[in-house]
């Protein structure tokens, strides 16, 4: 019990600095964006609706059990379902950090982009951390098709990118969750700072390389 206890109180502490982060830096901003982790027992903690990621309180995150009902907290953000997708298909996720983190929400605008994995393996770091990023359709929010949508996309992905929306990245830990959408906000700045070039991302061979370590 005093290891649950130890573990929760862990996380509580995670979310909260790093929700700070995110929004200190400008990856976040307003009320957007939402971070969740989950615990050995199942049971999730996620950031609630309509607060900063800049200001958020521990003792306030909303709680689930491992089925998904609300047993304590604030009222959860309204895209809870989002990160319950992920938990489903994900099952190593200890984790999920969805932003409308700007660049990465402006790649997710453009037209013509590979709706499979929308953005090329310009580095080493972006293939590591993400890989494969595949194109969520548009969905008006509260539209129950997006949570049918992402299930869909998150089988063979643990980051997918929402069209017209933003990222939802889920990782081991919750800093490997950080990271990845961190590295993923910077490639999608790298692609569109590179928009009218002719580009020379890794082969195929040279990222299949960098999956096996
Ligand atoms: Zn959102």
């Amino acid at each position: 019990m005093i290891a649950i206890l130890s573990e929760q109180t862990r996380l509580r502490d995670q979310i909260v600095s790093v929700g700070a982060s995110l929004f200190d830096r400008g990856l976040t901003f307003g009320s957007t964006g939402n971070i969740s982790a989950r615990l050995s027992s199942g049971e999730m903690l996620m950031t609630p609706t309509n607060v900063s990621l800049g200001t958020l309180d521990p003792a306030k995150l909303s709680r689930f059990t491992a089925e998904g009902v609300h047993v304590d907290g604030d009222k959860p953000t309204k895209e809870a379902f989002l990160h319950r997708c992920m938990y489903c298909e994900q099952k190593q996720a200890g984790a999920v950090v969805h932003l409308h983190s700007t660049y990465s929400v402006a790649v997710s605008i453009l037209a013509d982009v590979d709706p499979a994995n929308v953005l090329p393996p310009l580095t080493a770091y972006y293939v590591m951390r993400v890989g494969t990023l595949p194109l969520v359709p548009y969905f008006p929010p509260g539209d129950e098709a997006l949570a049918l949508a992402v299930s869909e996309k998150a089988k063979t992905s643990h980051a997918v990118l929402l069209a017209n929306h933003g990222p939802v990245v889920a990782g081991k830990t919750l800093h490997d969750a950080q990271y990845a959408i961190e590295e993923l906000e910077e490639t999608a700045k790298l692609f569109l700072l590179l928009q009218g070039h002719k580009l020379r991302p890794l082969t195929p061979e040279q990222a299949a390389a960098l999956k096996r370590i």
